[in-house]
């Protein structure tokens, strides 16, 4: 059997690192609840992305549904998304008592297509969640026309963006909030991990006490809140990953500049256009194959019996999911573009320490 290769390879510091990072912790046996670790993560990641607040998560998906819930939006209200993503984002906007409205994506970068947004706004829209995939933008710009337009809210899933990059700032200055998700599989880890991003400086006391079971003080609990918070241990973890970051995205670079020169151009196989202005993160290299001479399950199959591990991602759209069947807006003929998208598309191995023989191996086969 020859040796495998996974669509993806959490990163790690070195242990010594990591080791000194956590040593402090066994001095305070202060293990969670905003702790030292929390604080300084907190404060480095505000400076780093460029907004005035972050709130800390165990988890991606929590912080979004946070985000989401700290809007205070109607029960029943609608929400413009797209289907062409991980369940989460519906999900939490779902578990919030809310409506997806599934808007269409665009067949460059595969994010929402604005030009759509307008003609799904009825008079029971509140807000637009749009996701940022695969470290491609969302036209941010309309999107930032069409909600001042009709007072609707914005929460970006940026799950996939982190170190994303428009016009030298983060992704994180745009909408009411961001989310980012901090799970091992994403570029940058905390192990699992999340934050919701926000200039609103009223949400910082309400974002904190929602995550702590919305307990305010000592002797005061004035809010149903979960229990949400980012542990000590995820912190360290960010602390120590944050440190060789742009590292690791160079070296993801070099692995995607690589599987483009030998799949560019080649008839059947589609790339994600790369956007202008955008300084990307190199999340995943997303491959579509249309009309190509194997379908992308053949190529899936082709890959597996060699044990090299792709993804159909995001396959099926969260439109189509068995939960949503009796929802009247569900049915992916309602997104052709992401329906056509998802039949057709892989995301191949990427990761920091990919060697560049494994890219060309990959390649060799999908060509063959
Ligand atoms: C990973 C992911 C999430 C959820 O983040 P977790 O940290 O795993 O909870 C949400 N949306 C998208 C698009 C994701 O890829």
């Amino acid at each position: 059997m020859e040796q495998n290769i996974l669509v993806t390879r959490s990163s790690l510091p070195d242990l010594d690192e990591y080791m000194e990072e956590i040593r402090d912790l066994w001095d305070t046996h202060w293990l969670t609840n905003m702790g030292v670790k929390h604080q300084k993560f907190q404060k480095i990641l505000e400076e780093y992305l460029g907004v005035p607040h972050v709130a800390l998560y165990t988890n991606g998906h929590l912080a979004l549904e946070n985000a989401i819930n700290a809007l205070n939006l109607p029960k029943g209200g609608e929400v413009i998304t797209s289907p062409f993503t991980f369940a989460s984002t519906t999900h939490a906007i779902v578990r919030n008592g809310l409506v997806p409205v599934f808007c269409d994506i665009n067949d460059r970068d595969y994010t929402i297509d604005v030009s759509r947004i307008e003609s799904l706004i009825t008079d029971r829209t509140v807000a637009i969640v749009p996701v940022h995939v695969y470290g491609n933008m969302c036209d941010v710009e309309e999107i930032s026309r069409i909600s001042k337009k009709y007072g609707l809210k914005v929460i970006y899933d940026a799950a996939h963006a982190f170190a994303v990059k428009y016009k030298g700032k983060s992704l994180a200055v745009f909408g009411d909030a961001t989310m980012y998700s901090f799970h091992a599989t994403k570029v940058f880890n905390t192990i699992e991990g999340g934050a919701v991003c926000f200039h609103n400086d009223s949400w910082v006391q309400l974002l904190n006490d929602m995550k702590n079971f919305g307990i305010h003080g000592p002797e005061e609990v004035d809010y149903i809140g979960g229990n949400a918070k980012m542990n000590e241990f995820q912190a360290a973890m960010g602390l120590c990953n944050l440190r060789h970051l742009d590292e690791e995205i160079t070296k993801r670079k070099k692995v995607v500049e690589r599987y483009r020169e030998r799949l560019e151009g080649v008839e059947g196989i589609k790339l994600t256009k790369i956007q202008e202005g955008v300084e990307s993160n190199y999340a995943y290299f997303p491959v579509v194959f249309d009309s190509y001479k194997y379908t992308r399950n053949e190529v899936f199959e082709k890959l597996a019996e060699v044990g090299i591990g792709a993804r159909k991602y995001f396959y099926p759209l969260t439109n189509s999911f068995e939960c949503y069947r009796n929802y009247p807006t569900a049915g992916t003929e309602k997104t052709p573009i992401a329906q056509h998208t998802a039949l057709r598309v892989l995301t191949l191995p990427l990761y920091a320490d990919m060697s560049l023989e494994d890219v060309d191996k990959i390649c060799d086969i999908i060509l063959k």
